[in-house]
């Protein structure tokens, strides 16, 4: 059931009774906790309708998951990513958003990425004819033979989909599973594929279809509807990285008069008789309390829900506990020269490999980099505060030079720095019980009146940018009353990122 106020979805009865969403009678004021691109987004729309915001961030810096960032050095300035960036919308309004925002100071890419299999370099999307001349024989025929073998076997008894293994296994027999799917997914995830559920590969399945992407190579779309993945043209800002999106919304917001806060961790959440009446931060060493009657999270859920005072009940915590995020490490290296690879990015799925991915910002961007250098980012999935995530820069740098060197691509001698980020939050994973427990987690959230949690973080969807917009202005408009649904964006099948 949907709140008619703020469009919360399954809202109960007794959050509608007391949502002060949109109610004309109240002060047109919002808080809006995290200034990635959800809350900026959802900020700068409540300033446009006129209200007055307060963003608070507890990083030093705007932008979240897609926040850039510049390192002055000896040898000039380089601009990196949290891994690398790639803004595609099919929505007009939030492109539209996107562009005014960003001007003119932009190159335009055209995408160019490889997958790394079998000890080659695979263009990716795959080309049918490159892949059919380059996979070994044998590999392609057992590909075909099972799949043949899977169609034949679900006339008689099929597989329920219910985890991502049978769900991929059903539609392209166990090679193919065996070859890509599954390698990648556990390296990415850390958990057996029959631990994640078929919705990730409902809806990712795109990017990660080696079949299917035969298949529509061979047999471009009649409808002229081109998937998500295959789109090759792409915008990125000429300097400063993806993350300059983020900083010109914190310019509009501030030049209307209303606030962005960095290093402003919200650590505690009030709410009261059913509705939202305030956050805590700690602010230069002060705790400051910010009183609020309407409110936007985009902070994790799993946070939010534990911030809340009074404390959410029990059977709500544990659901907190029993959904688990997936962590990254950025490893940055400069290396002295010109360029490593012609691509924005390498897909490494071999688990022999410790990095899953690998990009070069200069080439989204040649600006981004002076011109007889260049910076690598070699991404590594972890979970948090295991072995991988306290490693030293020299022990990641040591790990990647590995890697790279399996694949022919850099000597440890062309590197001048290394230095790397961590990402506590990357990815929320889908685990075969992630839905029962965010259900039973938004629910108590969406119980509390004036409180909308939304974006990435808030309503624990794996979305890109571009989502995340959609959802924060979607989120705004609830709380003015204006009846969008932020949870129901980013309900379409593919995902990159
Ligand atoms: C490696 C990687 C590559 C990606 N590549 C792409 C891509 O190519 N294209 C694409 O479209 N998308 C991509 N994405 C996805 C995209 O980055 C995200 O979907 C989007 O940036 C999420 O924005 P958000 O505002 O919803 O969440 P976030 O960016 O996570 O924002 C949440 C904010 O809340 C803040 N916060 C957390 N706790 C608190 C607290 N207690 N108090 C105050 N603030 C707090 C955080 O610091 C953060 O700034 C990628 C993601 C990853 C991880």
């Amino acid at each position: 059931m949907n709140c008619p106020r703020c469009g919360q979805t399954d809202s109960a009865p007794e959050h509608q009774s007391r949502c002060v969403a949109g109610r004309a009678d109240g002060p047109k004021d919002a808080l809006v906790l995290g200034a990635g691109l959800a809350g900026l987004s959802a900020a700068l729309r409540l300033v446009r309708m006129g209200w007055k915001v307060t963003v608070l961030e507890a990083d030093d810096h705007v932008g979240g998951l897609a926040a850039s960032h510049t390192l002055k050095t000896e040898w000039g300035e380089f601009d990196y990513d949290n891994g690398p960036h790639r803004f595609h919308t099919t929505d007009k309004h939030v492109m539209d958003e996107a562009m005014s925002l960003i001007g003119n100071d932009i190159v335009w890419a055209a995408r160019q990425s490889r997958i790394y299999l079998y000890g080659r370099f695979f263009h990716y999307p795959l080309q049918g004819g490159n892949v059919l001349r380059s996979l070994p024989p044998l590999v392609l025929a057992k590909a075909f033979l099972d799949y043949i073998l899977v169609k034949l076997r679900n006339i008689v008894s099929r597989k329920p989909d219910d985890n991502f293994e049978n769900w991929v296994v059903n539609r392209f027999g166990r090679k193919l599973y065996d070859v890509f799917f599954g390698t990648y997914t556990e390296k990415t995830w850390g958990i057996p594929c029959n631990r994640i559920s078929a919705d990730w590969a409902a809806q990712r399945i795109s990017l990660l279809s080696l079949w299917d992407t035969v298949k529509k190579t061979l047999f471009r779309s009649r409808d002229g509807n081109v998937p998500r993945t295959y789109v090759s043209k792409f915008f990125y800002p000429r300097r400063g990285g993806i993350g300059k999106l983020c900083e010109r919304y914190t310019e509009e917001i501030r030049n209307a008069g209303s606030q962005v806060i960095t290093n402003a961790r919200v650590d505690e959440v009030h709410h009261a008789e059913g509705r939202i009446a305030g956050v805590s931060v700690m602010l230069q060493g002060r705790r400051q309390r910010f009183d609020a009657t309407r409110v936007i999270s985009t902070i994790p859920v799993t946070v939010l829900a534990k911030l809340l005072a009074p404390a959410a009940p029990v059977e709500v915590v544990r659901s907190v506990e029993a959904m688990k995020h997936r962590s990254m490490i950025f490893v940055y290296m400069i290396l002295s020269r010109p360029t490593v690879t012609p691509d924005h990015w390498i897909y490494l799925p071999e688990q022999t490999l410790t990095t899953h991915r690998l990009s070069e910002f200069k080439n989204f961007s040649a600006e981004s980099a002076p011109p007889d250098k260049t910076l690598l980012c070699a991404e590594i999935t972890c979970d948090y505060g295991d072995a991988e995530w306290n490693m030293s820069d020299a022990e990641l740098q040591a790990i990647v030079v590995k890697d790279m060197g399996r694949l022919g691509l850099i000597r440890e001698s062309e590197i001048l720095k290394t230095f790397s980020r961590r990402e506590r939050y990357a990815y929320p994973i889908y685990d075969l019980e992630y839905r029962a427990h965010r259900d039973r987690v938004l629910a108590h959230t969406n119980s509390v009146g004036g409180l909308i949690t939304t974006g990435r973080q808030g309503l624990f969807k794996y979305n890109n940018m571009d989502h995340s917009i959609g959802m924060g202005l979607a989120a705004a408009e609830n709380l003015a009353g204006q009846g969008a649904d932020h949870a129901r964006v980013a309900s379409g099948q593919e995902y990159f990122g």
